[in-house]
């Protein structure tokens, strides 16, 4: 999608560094972080929200993508969080799974 900020970073109009990537997502360090390691988990498809996503095997991929970024930024003890519309507290409509961790 043309006016989404994790469409422009995956098509690198938005410089970002990529700390993991497989077919299906990427992930970067929050710009903003809330807590001492805060990634976010993206899709490569432009999905709105949770409430769009139609085949859930994507989650299972996402999660999946979890556990070896985990593994490989030696986080075991971690929160994950998916803000669902504006009252929410999603501000980018791309779907996105956030791991926090201290
Ligand atoms: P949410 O509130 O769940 O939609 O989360 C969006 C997150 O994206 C926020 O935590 C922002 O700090 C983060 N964010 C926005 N723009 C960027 C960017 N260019 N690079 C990294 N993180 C970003
Ligand atoms: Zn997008």
């Amino acid at each position: 999608m043309s006016d989404c900020v994790f469409c422009k970073i995956l098509n690198k109009e938005i410089p970002s560094t990529f700390i993991y990537e497989d077919d299906v997502c990427f992930a970067i360090n929050d710009i903003n972080p809330k807590a001492k390691k805060h990634i976010l988990v993206i899709p490569k498809i432009h999905v709105e929200s949770l409430n769009e996503v139609e085949d859930l095997s994507l989650i299972k991929d996402l999660f999946s993508a979890i556990k070896k970024i985990n593994k490989q930024e030696g986080i075991k003890e971690f929160k994950t969080l998916i803000n669902t519309g504006k009252k929410a507290g999603q501000e980018v409509f791309h779907l996105h799974i956030h791991i926090l961790s201290d």
